[in-house]
């Protein structure tokens, strides 16, 4: 609803909050959109998975796309109200890439999501119910596994000083924008990655900024854009493939340990064999060779060769 900031919005930026009060038109970058269509293609699929997995299921659906406000200052749509035989629940799901799915997993709600943290207490709230749950899907789980989800539990009474604290930020602000006050931009655009994804960028950051300030040369060509950013999307991809991969490994040495208290070197597992085989490396010791080797025939062995090598990191 026009003039009223939206729950979804209360816990982003309030510069953001600003352009779009103001009827700044959002430029969604096709990564924003993408995640937007990804979101409405899995939201289903979350909330139903929701129903049959989450604490206390199964749960029959109540109620989707429920419209709540608080107080003329806020509104919202929550994705769903479920029931059990004691508790009304409100679920919010999410369809989150692997990076952010594990960080969804692994660190505190209030400070990875902050915005879906606040959004979900401000429906509880408004609706007065006292349990909520965000739960996400990993929308790049590999092709062979069925999705991963993960969900977090919200209790209002657990919050409500963070509610209390949040509706006066809230109002204050409400007050700013119906005043017409400017709001100043609380994040820098050439450091802050929750200005890589704001729709509102264009509007908000200098030319400089957006091209990385002075010394980056802007390249638009379409054909380079892609391919910088599919290469910078499966670094992030292979980086937490690698640290998923580490953490089984790990795991996987207990089985290690099974198998070998077997007296055997192999074990079936499903349809997968799975050998214990003993590798026998052998490497040269650099650094004894050179405290060995004097510096003349150092000199004579030790090849030094110089490359140049692209590196790609987001900005
Ligand atoms: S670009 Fe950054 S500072 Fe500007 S409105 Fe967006 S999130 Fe806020």
């Amino acid at each position: 609803m026009e003039g009223l900031i939206r729950m979804s919005e209360a816990g982003g930026c309030e510069r953001a909050i600003w352009y779009r009060y103001n009827g700044y038109e959002p430029q969604f970058t096709p990564r924003i959109q993408r995640a937007i269509e990804d979101g409405n293609i899995h939201e289903q699929y979350i909330l139903d998975w929701a129903s049959q997995n989450l604490p206390g299921a199964p749960y029959a659906f109540v109620d989707q796309q429920v419209e709540v406000f608080v107080n003329k200052i806020l509104s919202g749509h929550y994705d769903a109200l479920m029931r059990n035989e004691e508790n009304l629940v409100i679920v919010e799901a999410k369809a989150l890439s692997r990076q952010s799915f594990l960080e969804f997993k692994n660190k505190p709600i209030d400070v990875a999501f902050r915005r879906y943290y606040i959004q979900t207490l401000l429906y509880m709230y408004a609706s007065n119910i006292k349990l909520g749950y965000i739960v996400a899907r990993n929308v790049d789980t590999p092709k062979e596994m069925p999705y991963e989800h993960w969900y977090v539990e919200l209790r209002l009474d657990e919050h409500k000083h963070v509610i209390e604290r949040e509706l006066e930020r809230l109002k204050n602000l409400k007050f700013k924008l119906d005043l017409g006050e400017e709001i100043e931009r609380p994040f820098n655009p050439s450091t802050d990655t929750i200005c890589k994804y704001c729709p509102f960028l264009t509007y908000c950051a200098t030319k400089e900024e957006i091209n990385n300030i002075d010394v980056a040369t802007l390249i638009d060509d379409e054909e380079f854009v892609k391919i910088v950013e599919r290469y910078a999307e499966l670094k992030n991809d292979i980086a937490a493939l690698e640290n998923e991969k580490k953490e089984l490994e790990n795991e996987a040495n207990k089985l290690k340990e099974l198998i070998e208290a077997r007296v055997t070197n192999t074990a079936v597992v499903k349809n997968y064999l799975v050998e214990v085989k003993e590798i026998i490396s052998e490497r040269v010791d650099t650094k004894k060779v050179k405290q060995l080797l004097s510096q003349e025939v150092l000199k004579d062995v030790l090849i030094t060769t110089s490359y140049k090598k692209i590196n790609i990191k987001g900005i």
